[in-house]
Parts: C-alpha cells; sequence; structure tokens
C-alpha cells in the first residue's frame, strides 16, 4: 500500500483509449489505482487513428481536397459520439459532451478551410490541427472515469507545459512548466480529484499550441512526473510492456520483465515504438519509477525500467542480446574521394550541411582509411541533405578531392540491444554469422561507445529477415 502523499501519473495511449471497450478499461485501471494511489493524474492521447486522420485531413486540404475534410468531421463525431453513448448515462452530461467535441470539430474544419483557401499548411496549423485529437479525447475520458463513479477533471495540457515555438517539436521550458503544472495540479489532486490531461501537447507562453512531437504523449506524462515530482510513472500501451522485438514483426517476442534505462533508450530512439524517446531524461534525472504495462491485460506487470540491468551491466539470466529494433525509410549517404585523406574539419563541415538542413543522424560509420563517410538520414530528407552537402563542398567537387556525394535506396538501420554485450566477446560475430546464413547483407556497420547497442544497415527489403535472424538468438 503506497503512502498517502504518494503520486502516481499514469499515461494511456491511442489504442488504450481507442473505443468504448478500452476506455472502460483504461477507467477500470485508474478506479483500481485509486485505492493505492490518493494523488493521481491522468494522461490521456488521442483515441487511436485521430491524429493521422487530423494530418491527413489538412494535407489534403492543402492540395484542395475539402471532401477528406468532411468526411473527417463526421467520422471524428462519431467516433467520439459512440464512446460517449456507452458509457455516459446522465442526459445533461452526455449532451455537454457532444456539445465540446462538436465545438472542436468545427474549429477543425474552420482550420482545415484555411489552409484549403492558402493551399499550405504551416507548422503551427498543423500543430493546432493535431492538437484537437487530445484536446477531445480527454474530455471524454474524463466523462467515462466520472461515470465508474471517480471524480475527475479535464484539463487541457496547454495550461500546464509550456513550450518554445518550435512547431511540431516543441521544448519545454522545464522551469516554467513546473511552476504552472504545480500551481494547476496540486489544487486538483489536494482536493482528491483526478486531473486527466492531455499527452503531446504544450503552449508557448502566449498560448499559442504547440506539439511535442509525434508519439509525444509518453513524453508528457515524463515531464509532469518529473517536475509535480511524482514517484511513479506508468505507460498504459497494447503490449505486456517492452518487449524482444515489435511483436508486429516477430511474433514470438516476449515481454522483458525489466530493461535498464540506457538499453531502453536505445531501443526507443532505434525505433521501438512502444516509448518516446525523449521519455526516459526526465524520468532518469528525477529518480523516478516507470513501468510500462497493457491496458488490455492488466494484471501482467509489465515492463519496469531499471537503473541498470544488474550492475555493470551483466547479464540478467545470461541474456547478453536483449532486443533488436529497426528504423525504416532510412537512406545511407555517402561523401567519398581520395583528396578527403587526412584533411581536417571535412566531417565538422559535412555534418554543418546536414544541420543546416534541419535533419538528425541517426547512424555514422567512417572508414578507416578516411576516403568516406557515411551515415543515414530519413529517406525523405535525403535529397535536401545531398544538395546541401554539393554546396559546402562545391570546390572540393570541382577540384576532385571529392569524387561524389550520393544516397542509397531506402535501407533500414537493425539495432541489437543488451549492456551485457559489452563483457562478452564474440556478439558482434555470432549476430553476423545468423545474418549471413540468413543470406542478409550487411552494408553498413556502428557500435556506441557504450556498448549498450549495435546497429547494422541492411537493405529495406531484407529488414524483416534482419531482424527475424537476430531474434532467434534472444529467444534459442
Ligand atoms: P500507444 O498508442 O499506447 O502509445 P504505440 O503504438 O505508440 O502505443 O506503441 C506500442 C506499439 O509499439 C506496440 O503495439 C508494438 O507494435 C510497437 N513496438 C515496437 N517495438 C516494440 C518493442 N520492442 N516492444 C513492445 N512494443 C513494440
Ligand atoms: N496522438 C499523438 C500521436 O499520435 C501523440 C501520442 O499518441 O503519443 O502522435
Ligand atoms: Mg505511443
Amino acid at each position: 500500500m503506497a503512502g498517502k502523499s504518494r503520486t502516481l501519473v499514469m499515461k494511456f495511449g491511442g489504442t488504450s483509449v481507442g473505443s468504448a471497450d478500452a476506455m472502460a478499461k483504461a477507467a477500470q485501471i485508474v478506479k483500481d489505482a485509486r485505492a493505492d494511489w490518493p494523488r493521481l493524474v491522468v494522461v490521456t492521447s488521442a483515441v487511436s487513428g485521430v491524429t493521422n486522420l487530423l494530418l491527413d485531413s489538412a494535407a489534403q486540404a492543402a492540395k484542395g481536397n475539402l471532401q477528406t475534410l468532411l468526411e473527417a468531421e463526421k467520422s471524428l463525431f462519431a467516433s467520439h459520439e459512440k464512446i460517449i453513448n456507452a458509457h455516459v448515462s446522465d442526459v445533461k452530461r452526455r449532451a455537454e459532451l457532444k456539445e465540446k467535441i462538436k465545438v472542436f470539430i468545427n474549429d477543425f474544419g474552420n482550420l482545415g478551410r484555411a489552409i484549403g483557401v492558402l493551399g499550405e499548411a504551416s507548422p503551427r496549423a498543423l500543430d493546432a490541427i493535431a492538437s484537437l485529437g487530445e484536446r477531445m479525447s480527454v474530455y471524454v475520458l474524463t466523462g467515462v472515469i466520472e461515470s465508474f463513479g471517480i471524480s475527475a477533471q479535464a484539463i487541457e495540457s496547454t495550461r500546464l507545459i509550456v513550450t518554445n515555438s518550435h512547431f511540431q517539436n516543441a521544448h519545454p521550458d522545464f522551469d516554467a512548466t513546473r511552476e504552472c503544472a504545480r500551481a494547476k495540479l496540486n489544487p486538483i489532486l489536494d482536493k482528491g480529484v483526478i486531473p486527466v490531461t492531455t499527452g503531446f501537447i504544450g503552449a508557448t507562453p502566449d498560448g499559442i499550441i504547440t506539439t511535442l512531437g509525434r508519439g509525444g504523449s509518453d513524453y508528457s506524462a515524463a515531464i509532469l512526473g518529473a517536475l509535480l515530482p511524482a514517484n511513479e510513472v506508468w505507460i498504459w500501451t497494447d503490449v505486456d510492456g517492452v518487449m524482444t522485438s515489435d511483436p508486429r514483426i516477430v511474433p514470438n517476442a516476449r515481454a522483458l520483465p525489466e530493461i535498464s534505462y540506457s538499453e531502453v533508450s536505445e531501443l526507443a530512439y532505434y525505433g521501438a515504438k512502444v516509448l518516446h524517446p525523449k521519455t526516459i531524461r526526465p524520468v532518469v534525472e528525477a529518480g523516478i519509477g516507470l513501468r510500462i504495462c497493457n491496458t488490455f491485460n492488466p494484471a501482467h506487470p509489465g515492463t519496469r525500467l531499471i537503473a541498470n540491468s544488474k550492475s555493470n551491466g551483466e547479464p540478467v539470466n545470461g541474456q547478453v542480446i536483449k532486443a533488436v529494433t529497426a528504423i525504416r525509410k532510412q537512406k545511407l549517404v555517402t561523401i567519398e574521394g581520395r583528396g578527403m585523406l587526412g584533411v581536417p574539419g571535412v566531417a565538422a563541415r559535412a555534418f554543418g550541411a546536414v544541420a543546416a538542413t534541419g535533419t538528425s543522424v541517426p547512424f555514422i560509420t567512417q572508414a578507416s582509411s578516411e576516403q568516406s563517410i557515411c551515415f543515414a538520414v530519413p529517406s525523405e530528407s535525403a535529397n535536401d541533405v545531398i544538395t546541401s552537402l554539393e554546396k559546402v563542398f562545391s570546390h572540393e567537387l570541382e577540384d576532385d578531392d571529392i569524387d561524389r556525394v550520393w544516397a542509397t535506396e531506402d535501407v533500414t538501420i537493425v539495432t541489437v540491444v543488451g549492456a551485457g554485450m559489452r563483457h562478452t566477446p564474440g556478439v558482434a560475430g555470432r549476430i553476423f554469422s545468423q545474418l549471413g546464413d540468413r543470406k542478409v547483407n550487411v552494408l553498413a556497420i556502428a557500435q556506441g561507445s557504450s556498448e549498450v547497442s549495435i546497429s547494422l544497415v541492411v537493405d529495406a527489403s531484407a529488414a524483416d529477415t534482419a531482424v527475424k535472424a537476430v531474434h532467434d538468438l534472444i529467444v534459442n
């Protein structure tokens, strides 16, 4: 039994609030946790599929297709109405909630039509549109929790999370957010009411809506958990925790009872969607417990994040490789030429040119001869990156010191994670012979200096085979 002042932040993902049944499960989880946690904050995602629908409709509107907008309006109302009808029996409350949803959908229509007139959607307009998913779900979830006999109060996180104006990937101002979040949430918590707030969104100091990046509701929960501060943050999703691989690709993937912060950081950064990569830092810094659990299987203990997997990364149960993940739709960009040999500053200029396009680089290797630098970028940024590199190295290209700058077809970065790899010789050898046996050609390799992960690049068509092959090393 937790002590009187202990605080828990629970976040429900899109599938966990994705239907009337799912919301009932979420509300039951809140009710059960209530018994142990007198101070409980709930963070919600949009109903699953809604953020995509909102953003796709905005993209269509920008192309002049307003029909999609009308269809989206209908479908958004229907999906939220269905949940309200299923759980909110009080006639007045039901009508209020539906009215609220209509107002948001009306905003959506107006924003969409404005985008249609302009013929383009600015990042700021896209954030205003994307935020509507969470702004709708928060009122519906609050209504459902109340219908389970629990006092709850919806609060939009535009009033809690203060960010800069980097729309679509906004950065929180932690000091301002601490002050706002405590000032707004503590009085609600002190009354014994559960604040239910929107994940994913914040606002600039002037009140303009921003979002924290796709999948950012996990991050919202971590920010609030760290700043209140809470004792624990629990992320409720649609799988039994962090698994040995994405179960959609590897059906025999299994949940890990525990994983260290450094391991999960690598997994999240390299594509495991189960946790937004920015979630980890605030909770580690605040020394808060983090747990990932399944809304559809709440009796399962899920995954606990631990400071380190056994001290010094010694493998748990002799398991050296813990998990394998993949980031798709990347291209490898190579800068090559004999004239680069020993010339200082080539790498700095190259990455300066990449940074100028606003692209981040998840993977870098350099051949020891220094005749080539090779790195991965998201496929959609590859053309811009190459143009920028050609500009920066125009003289070297003219003088043939650099022969060419080029990009591959789509590739996938496969990342193998396990803190125990550091102490175990021969792991890389096992991985490569396994891939060789399955006829997977490895195009490039990189290992972080922490040795918690090894990343290898394979052709997009070999990605699933590669992930499954490495996974067989975990389960066999
Ligand atoms: P939510 O809406 O709850 O935030 P997400 O779809 O963002 O859920 O993340 C959960 C999904 O992440 C799972 O359904 C699973 O397909 C995917 N996933 C990818 N890699 C992993 C992994 N290593 N462990 C667990 N789930 C993973
Ligand atoms: N609804 C947002 C998204 O789909 C945030 C989230 O679900 O975490 O990206
Ligand atoms: Mg998610």
